[in-house]
């Protein structure tokens, strides 16, 4: 109804992409699960385009987020990925993390109101953080698997210059920090884990905070 040309080849390919795996895979017997993927595959078949495509000018809100996970998480794993938080940063500047000690996903806000139509990707690259902490080959399989992007992204326009800069006397390797380091000592020159003063770190610069 009331669909352009263009949007009825976007919602024929993206069905197409949604339902690959399941067409692949032989029926399964129907049980409750098979009854619940069935439920989220005809949502899928209704609303694909509110639930993946997004405006330019507005960000899903958290709900859809997890709707959009839930969609990707029976698209791509059968819906077995245990279910995660999912947060706004207002901070980072980076696309995405995955905190695995709070089991939460982090959307950076700043990053996708550059690049809102990305963050599908983000979404699903922090998702696959769910299983593969690291970015090994592993991750990257996955990441293939089910078209996301294999790095962490991060806009360089939105990198801070940092606030403070601190030198090593002994080596002089500089250490540039956001944040004020009060007993830190060189990486590089102290043996062990522990504050060692003969290596303790310089201020060399610092800039003022600046408030906007
Ligand atoms: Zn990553
Ligand atoms: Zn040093």
């Amino acid at each position: 109804m009331g669909k352009t040309k263009q949007q009825k080849k976007a919602l024929t390919a993206l069905n197409y992409d949604l339902f690959r795996l399941a067409d692949r895979c032989p029926p399964a017997p129907a049980t409750i699960y098979t009854k619940i993927q069935q439920h989220v595959q005809r949502q899928q078949a209704t609303v694909p385009m509110e639930a993946i495509k997004l405006s330019r000018t507005e960000l899903p809100d958290v709900n859809r987020l997890h709707h959009m996970f839930d969609v990707y998480n029976w698209t791509y794993y059968k819906g077995k990925l245990p279910k995660v938080s999912i947060e706004f940063s207002n901070r980072m500047t980076s696309a995405g993390s995955y905190l695995p000690e709070r089991k939460l996903i982090r959307i950076g806000r700043k990053y996708h109101e550059i690049f809102p139509d990305e963050i599908g990707d983000t979404l699903k690259h922090e998702m696959i953080h769910i299983l593969h902490l690291k970015h090994n080959a592993d991750f990257r399989a996955e990441a293939q698997r089910v078209g996301a992007s294999l790095k962490a992204k991060s806009h360089p326009s939105l990198r801070k210059p940092p606030r403070y800069v601190y030198v090593c006397r002994s080596c002089g390797r500089q250490y540039p920090r956001q944040r004020r380091l009060r007993m830190a000592s060189c990486g590089c020159c102290t043996p062990g884990r522990e504050f060692d003063p003969r290596f303790k770190l310089k201020l060399l610069k610092s800039a003022r905070r600046t408030t906007c």
